[in-house]
């Protein structure tokens, strides 16, 4: 049973290398953004209270999301371990995590911190605005939510670096190479 977190900059591969780590791991990957384009998309009431930060690059506010997170850690495939991903990104929602799971006796096992230096981040994400044409992936928004991680998500990391249960990995190269690299990091 493995509870786990991916944490690192918009860009530095998080979404796609959680999928594969969720199927050779055997649990759910959790995204919160996944979770709030999807609402989006389907114009439910969360979807509504999010959009206009999800678009401008800004943190939904916490009473949001950790209700969300808390519903979703709730369900039943979540209850043998889980993947989250984009989440927490500040130290009250680290805070909120930990309560959620103290309720149940749990903790966070191992957080997997993926690296990426700024001017390829910006050339990857520039790149999947042309792809997939996010509405949160204009340069100027893709600068912004590099900013916003740099300022309220990096001291996260610090949070879970002081219980001793970071590993770092570079997220620089091919996507099946960085996935060894993730898997050599954690065994
Ligand atoms: P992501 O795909 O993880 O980069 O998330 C896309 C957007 O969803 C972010 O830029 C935020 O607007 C919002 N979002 C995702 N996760 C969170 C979170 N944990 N707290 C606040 N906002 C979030």
């Amino acid at each position: 049973m493995t509870r786990m977190l991916i944490i690192g900059p918009p860009g530095a591969g998080k979404g796609t290398q959680a999928e594969r780590l969720s199927g050779r791991l055997g649990i759910p990957a959790i995204s919160t953004g996944d979770i709030f384009r999807f609402n989006i998309k389907n114009g439910t009431d969360l979807g509504k209270e999010a959009q206009s930060y999800t678009d401008a690059g800004n943190l939904v506010p916490d009473s949001v999301t950790n209700r969300m997170v808390r519903d979703r850690l709730a369900e039943a495939d979540a209850q043998e371990g889980f993947l989250l991903d984009g989440y927490p990104r500040n130290a009250a929602q680290a805070d909120e995590l930990d309560a959620i799971l103290a309720e149940r006796d749990q903790n966070i096992d191992v957080v997997l911190q993926l690296t990426a230096d700024t001017d390829e981040l910006v050339s990857r994400l520039l790149g999947r605005a042309a792809e997939q044409g996010r509405a949160d992936d204009t340069e100027e928004v893709i600068r912004h939510r590099l900013e916003v991680y740099e300022k309220e998500t990096a001291v996260v990391v610090d949070i879970y670096a002081a219980r001793g249960i970071v590993r770092e990995v570079d997220g620089l190269g091919g996507i099946d190479e960085v996935t060894e690299r993730i898997v050599d990091a954690l065994s």
